[in-house]
């Protein structure tokens, strides 16, 4: 089983060196870490400020440096030999006869976070709402092949589509509070879809709990009977992460969970990310490398419907095997 890292191996690398010759820098990083890389940084954002003090020693960067290089591969070798939590095996989906994911497969190890990248219309939101049967939803969509999770299959007959969707969270490209509702009944809004509605005193204790993990209950404890909608941008997605969490799904997927944000508040949802793995499945899209290399151990990257590759981040963005992902990571299109 994976572990999370300890707090000092979770400190920002320096950059990893780009074997290939002609390999331009993608864009700055979007959140305050800017100064810190003009390529991706592997393994995971800045310790936050709450996190306790680092151990003696640990603010040599030589020290950060072998600590995420040893730390990143151990996981990366964890991740191989980890079951899978959710696996998806030739999985195809469809707008009426347009095929936008084809044959898709790809191993999602419990306690990862993996980011699927790739140019605007590449299919990842689409392979996304496939992974929790959103993607049927939509009007002439259909998907064909097996998503497994813990080795059931989520399309099969037998089974209940809410509790699919209990077990695998969705928080979306935009945030989408409940305008009408509070904070406070915005995140206990997905407790009534489960079997059993927890009594009222267990639900303040999940509303609070969830807050806590999306970080936002320090903003919000004082009113959370006010209206959602008076929350700013980064906060009301850090509102739908806790209304995803306060059902305890197994696995979350998150669809450009920052790209209606501003840097600060990216850099929280970016931590939180990262923070999260040690309880769950992470699946996050982003158009962004710079957060891919940040908040994720593994990278996936997609082009035209097609899973080109998946490897560990690291990996990925440096010794791509691919050249369509070369041809990406560099620059040349996208
Ligand atoms: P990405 O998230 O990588 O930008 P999408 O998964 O949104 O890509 O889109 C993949 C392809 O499917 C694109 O060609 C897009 O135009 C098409 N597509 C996406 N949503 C729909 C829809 N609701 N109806 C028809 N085609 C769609
Ligand atoms: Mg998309």
């Amino acid at each position: 089983m994976a572990q999370s890292l300890p707090p000092a191996q979770r400190t920002a690398s320096p950059p990893p060196t780009p074997t290939r010759s002609n390999s331009s820098a993608p864009t700055a990083p979007a959140g305050p870490r800017t100064a810190q890389a003009s390529v991706p940084q592997t393994n995971g954002p800045q310790a936050p400020p709450d996190q306790g003090p680092a151990p003696a020693g640990s603010t040599q960067p030589t020290t950060h440096a072998a600590l995420d290089a040893s730390a990143a591969v151990a996981r990366a070798a964890d991740a191989k030999s980890a079951p899978p939590r959710l696996k998806v095996e030739r999985v195809d989906a469809f707008y009426g006869s347009s095929r936008a994911v084809k044959e898709v497969n790809l191993d999602l190890p419990d306690r990862f976070v993996t980011a699927i990248i790739g140019p605007s219309g590449c299919g990842k939101s689409t392979l996304l709402r496939c992974l929790n049967r959103m993607h049927e939803t939509l009007p002439g969509a259909r998907v064909t092949g097996e998503v497994t999770l813990d080795g059931q299959n989520i399309y099969g007959r037998e089974v209940n589509v809410t509790v699919v969707r209990q077990q695998i969270g969705m928080v979306f490209q935009r945030p989408t509070p409940f305008p009408t509702m509070s904070i406070y009944d915005n995140v206990a809004a997905g407790l009534s879809t489960l079997p059993k509605m927890p009594k009222h005193a267990r639900v303040n204790e999940i509303v609070e709990k969830a807050l806590r993990r999306a970080a936002l209950w320090d903003e919000v404890k004082d009113r959370l009977r006010d209206s959602a909608v008076g929350l700013s941008g980064g906060q009301q997605q850090r509102l739908c992460i806790a209304r995803a969490l306060a059902i305890e799904p197994e696995v979350l997927l998150l669809d450009e969970p920052t790209a209606s944000l501003d840097p600060l508040s990216t850099q929280k949802v970016e931590e939180l990310v990262y923070e999260l793995r040690r309880d769950m499945t992470v699946v996050i899209v982003t158009h962004n490398m710079q957060q891919a290399a940040r908040v994720s151990d593994r990278t996936a990257f997609m082009l035209h419907g097609d899973l080109v590759e998946v490897a560990p981040t690291g990996e990925l963005f440096t010794t791509p095997k691919d050249q369509r992902t070369e041809a990406y990571i560099t620059g040349r299109f996208g």
